[in-house]
């Protein structure tokens, strides 16, 4: 059986990339029986009939998956965030983050727009930016007419399926248009199929760029946590995941239980008063949740 990677997704059809080939396919009715959609970036194994067209038969393990958009096989998440202009957000940013780690997709964060900032806002910058490497994440910059964009982004984008996502207005578009000059056109229809047009609603596509594949998703700027629950969430904070090992209580919420790691560890100012009180706004969104039924 022929196998591929379904790299897009329009009007019920599945255009799977086998080699040089993009083969037209329908999904099986089997997989609407039991209620699997396939999603862009599935490695499937198909069926030839006719010319280019066929029907996919079977859909390969995923390592992991995003709902909206609809991608499966993600290696990582650029997270496009502006440090002005709008300011920068870190309750955004993390909220992103966690609703990442939930999905265990790898974000890397580019912040964009710092050749606006004054000395001053470039030190705060600075600060957020120590402290989110500290946690792990790795943190790259640019601005606008960037030379040296290209240098930056095609190691981190070569052999990788990644969703760029960020706020709109941070330089998304344009990062991507560096990046590939003719895309211009095509991320326009993209953009349009995908909300701010009205026709199709569920057009995904994955482009390819510098030897890698990525998918822009301006549907992805804003998202809950509906799918976390609350004993979960610390695990969507590395920092203090490491540390609520050495809570006294297993399933700490690390709110007013003894002798909570965490907790130490915020009063001690080991972790980042600011990452602790996102968690507990989480925490109490994740609370103040309707029950799903
Ligand atoms: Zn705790």
């Amino acid at each position: 059986m022929p196998k591929g990677q379904i790299r897009k997704a329009l009007s019920g059809f599945y255009y799977v990339q086998d080699g040089e080939q993009l083969i037209q396919c329908r999904g099986r009715g089997v997989f609407r029986n039991k209620g699997i959609t396939p999603l862009v970036g599935d490695y499937v194994e198909y069926e030839v009939e006719g010319n280019n067209d066929g029907t996919i038969t079977a859909i390969l393990e995923r390592k992991n998956e995003l709902v909206r958009p609809p991608v499966a096989n993600i290696d990582q998440a650029i997270l496009v965030f502006s440090t002005k202009k709008p300011a920068f957000n870190p309750i955004l940013l993390d909220r992103f983050l966690v609703v990442l780690e939930s999905f265990q997709v790898h974000p890397i964060i580019c912040l964009t727009k710092t050749d606006l900032l004054s000395e001053k806002e470039l030190q705060e910058i600075e600060k957020y930016k120590a402290n989110y490497e500290a946690i792990g994440y790795r943190i790259i910059e640019t601005y606008k007419d960037d030379p040296n964009l290209l240098t930056k982004m095609i190691p981190l984008l070569q052999s990788k399926l990644t969703v760029l996502a960020g706020q709109s207005g941070v330089g998304k578009s344009t990062l991507l248009n560096t990046l590939m000059p003719e895309l211009e056109l095509k991320t326009g229809i993209i953009s349009e199929a995908l909300g701010r047009g009205k026709h199709t609603t569920r057009h995904v596509e994955l482009i390819e760029i510098a030897g890698g594949l990525i998918a822009d998703t301006p549907g992805f700027s804003s998202f809950d946590f509906d799918r976390i629950e609350k004993e979960e969430l610390t695990q969507c904070f590395p920092e203090l995941f490491v540390l609520s090992e050495s809570c006294k209580f297993r399933g700490c919420l690390h709110l007013k239980e003894p002798k909570c790691a965490v907790k130490k560890a915020v009063e001690e100012k080991k972790v980042e008063q600011y990452r602790y009180d996102h968690y507990l706004q989480f925490l109490q969104e994740i609370i103040d949740r309707k029950p799903r039924y």
